[in-house]
């Protein structure tokens, strides 16, 4: 039999079924003996690797058919094109609580009802057992609401030894909150989305922040979980959302299950416990939800579906939104893409028949489009020019709200000499050093290396160091002297650390009263701040010229995103740019504010160019503390690589060339059929593996790469 099993290595294991037993189930979860160690598998095929060798039995069944062999299935199918080791499927299918070797105990029961007995027995000397029965005449309640009320868990564990109680298998009934009519768009892609019942069909909803997408999940999402059916819902970042976890909870009646990596070990595993029982009917997760064993699923959304951080970056380096479609179709359950701003390789999907475009084309309710307008920032000294300045002066006097978008963190991102031209740079990364006034630190956003800035230039002595730049932490500054009356929010990672911080500042901003919010792409991300009638993006230059080619769709999603945030119901709001280059023909495409056209553009240039996703690309990376190893590692791939037919180029170096102290390389691998090159390359892995080049470097393969 092939188990599954956590080691770093490309290749699946044989071992015998138990001394004297039959085989266990595909998806058992085993005890193997391995090397010294004994490590828990998952069963992935009955039939043997190999027929050879002296194999070792498998040691215990810990348990039989714990996952369905459809979900191990996919799993092992995502190894393959994702190019990750097999061993990867015990981390994306069990939850840590079960990679140990205890047997797996079901949850404590969610949810108590009374008992014949309990409704009879005599409790007038046990005065808080007849309130807790008093709670539970009529209906169920959960375990929470109990604990809530302050009834200590011994108490229900004793009413529940003495069989007064019993687990309901029922939750206790939410009542749902009515939602508004839709308009007719939104009404049309429901209609659409409901006649895709129990059969696999992919939606991608196109609509601008506050067109009513999320109305358009919950009015699916209702009509068809029906009495047991399952809504997965898939979110770039749990954190930034427990609003729309509550919208959801409150709207379909249901508990809302999350499932993302802040949570304890005991948590995840109460959900992928109830996730598998069809206990959760409900339940939005991070990308790694995607594996959750469910009962009966009914409907899968993914919000905000252009994220890059969909993707993960190590380890198993698939794609949250990729995966999910697969899924999708395995359970023959309807998906929606959500965003305002679909990725490329979405659209190409539409283009090629395989999903369906739905659109929201209005924004719901009252909110007006924003007018857009692009500044010209030559010949202005500051980074906020002074007809923005003006701008910002006329939206707050007016009562608006206004939102500053840079993607930058710190006080200034360089910190320069201006006698020789010296600049503080890491020792360890090909970056400079950005300058934090608050802490006064010198910091590497690449590697986490901090350093106590020099009092004076280490190059010429000279004591004239200067910040060149502006960060979020500058333009604060900048913007608590220009407006001293008004409250300046700064949203970036270094502000806001703490798990509730950016939540309550939400709230705050939701008052409505006239404030500054200057941030990162914390602020880019689909939240609802309907006080803001100003919204600008104050570096758009970057994103113009930058080596990698995602990168104009990438500050077009940025852009687009912020945009977004401008206007309300009673109120026309304002999207401004500053640039440098006015005149680029980039920012003429966006500036017709309309994103879909933008896009199809960039997908006409990469067919053009025969990049992703009109065609397939995989990068082999390699990285090594000398710049050598890393490319003569390469360069063997290559060969190797070429001689299978692939259309390999490089060695180049990544963009980021070095980092917390490696060089690094990387080998672009082409085909124009996507599951070829996975074939191929699949196939070469284990070849790549034995190179003896291989053993100086660190290396991996990574397939529909987003990072270069
Ligand atoms: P999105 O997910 O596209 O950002 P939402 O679904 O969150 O949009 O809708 C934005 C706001 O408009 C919410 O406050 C929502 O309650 C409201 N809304 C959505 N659809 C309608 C509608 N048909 N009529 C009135 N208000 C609506
Ligand atoms: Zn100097
Ligand atoms: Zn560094």
């Amino acid at each position: 039999m092939q188990v599954a099993v956590p080691v770093p290595l490309p290749q699946l294991f044989d071992y015998l079924p138990p001394a004297g037993e039959a085989p266990p189930a595909v998806g058992s979860r085993v005890l193997v003996p391995f090397g010294r160690r004994r490590l828990v598998g998952l069963v992935v095929s009955q039939d043997p690797a190999s027929l050879e060798g002296a194999l070792k039995p498998i040691e215990d069944v810990l348990d039989q058919g714990l996952l369905t062999p459809e979900l191990v299935e996919l799993a092992r199918w995502c190894a393959r094109y994702y190019l990750f080791p097999p061993g990867e499927l015990v981390n994306l299918l069990l939850p840590t609580a079960l990679r140990r070797s205890q047997p797996f105990r079901p949850a404590a029961p969610e949810a108590w009802r009374l008992t014949a007995a309990g409704l009879q027995a005599d409790l007038e000397r046990a005065p808080r057992q007849a309130e807790l029965r008093e709670q539970l005449l009529g209906a169920p309640r959960s375990r929470e609401q109990l604990l809530e009320q302050g009834f200590r868990p011994e108490l229900i564990r004793r009413m529940h030894q003495s069989g007064l109680i019993e687990a309901s298998e029922q939750q206790p009934e939410l009542r749902p909150e009515p939602g508004p009519a839709l308009n007719d768009e939104q009404r049309e892609a429901v209609v659409r989305l409901l006649a895709a019942r129990r059969r696999f069909a992919a939606f991608v909803l196109a609509g601008v922040t506050g067109s009513g997408k999320t109305e358009v999940y919950l009015r699916a999402a209702r009509a068809l979980m029906g009495r047991r059916g399952q809504v997965l819902v898939i979110v770039p970042e749990i954190g930034l959302t427990p609003q729309l976890v509550r919208r959801f909870e409150r709207r379909l009646g249901q508990r809302a299950w999350t499932y993302h990596s802040d949570l304890s070990e005991g948590e995840r595993l109460a959900c992928w416990q109830a996730a598998r029982s069809g206990r959760a009917r409900l339940i939005i997760g991070t990308r790694s939800a995607v594996f959750l064993p469910l009962k009966q699923a009914a409907l899968i959304v993914v919000d905000e579906e252009h994220d890059s951080s969909l993707k993960q970056q190590d380890g198993a380096r698939y794609h949250g939104r990729d995966v999910a479609v697969l899924r999708a179709q395995r359970e023959q359950v309807p998906i929606v893409l959500g965003s305002a701003t679909p990725a490329l390789e979405s659209l190409n999907n539409i283009d090629q028949g395989r999903y369906r475009l739905l659109r929201l084309r209005r924004r719901a309710g009252q909110a007006q489009e924003p007018r857009w307008r692009v500044l010209d920032q030559r010949g202005q000294t500051g980074p906020l020019s002074d007809a923005l300045l003006g701008l910002i002066r006329k939206h707050l006097m007016a009562g608006g709200q206004v939102l500053l978008y840079r993607n930058r963190r710190g006080f200034a991102p360089v910190l320069m000499c201006k006698a020789c031209g010296w600049s503080a740079e890491c020792t360890r990364c090909s970056a400079h050093l950005t300058w934090h006034q608050v802490g006064e630190r010198l910091q590497c956003h690449h590697c986490g290396a901090v350093q106590r800035p020099p009092r004076r230039c280490p190059e010429c002595g000279d004591p004239g160091l200067v910040p060149l730049g502006a960060g979020t932490e500058r333009l604060e500054a900048l913007l608590n002297e220009q407006f001293p009356d008004t409250p300046v929010h700064r949203v970036d990672r270094d502000r806001l650390t703490g798990k509730h911080d950016f939540e309550t500042l939400l709230e705050t901003v939701r008052d409505g009263r006239p404030c500054i919010l200057v941030g990162t792409q914390m602020l880019a991300k689909g939240h609802h701040l309907p006080g803001v009638t100003l919204a600008a993006v104050l570096d758009v230059d970057q994103g113009l010229f930058s080596a990698d080619f995602r990168a104009p769709e990438r500050l077009g999603q940025a852009i687009y995103q912020v945009a977004g945030r401008a206007g309300r119901a009673d109120r026309e709001g304002e999207f401004v740019l500053q640039t440098h280059h006015p005149e680029h023909l980039l920012l003429e495409l966006l500036g017709r504010g309309d994103y879909l056209l933008f896009a199809r553009q960039l997908l006409e240039e990469r067919r053009a160019a025969a990049l992703p996703p009109a065609s397939g690309l995989a990068l082999l990376r390699a990285e090594s503390q000398q710049t050598e190893p890393a490319r003569r590692f390469l360069r063997r791939a290559a060969d190797i690589l070429q001689g299978s037919g692939l259309n390999v180029s490089g060695p180049v170096p990544a963009i980021m060339t070095r980092r917390a102290g490696f060089w690094r390389y990387q080998l672009w691998v082409q085909s124009a059929e996507r599951a070829r090159l996975a074939n191929v390359m699949a196939g070469q892995l284990s070849q790549l593996q034995a190179l003896p080049e291989a053993r100086r470097v660190r290396w991996h393969a990574d397939m529909d790469p987003l990072d270069f």
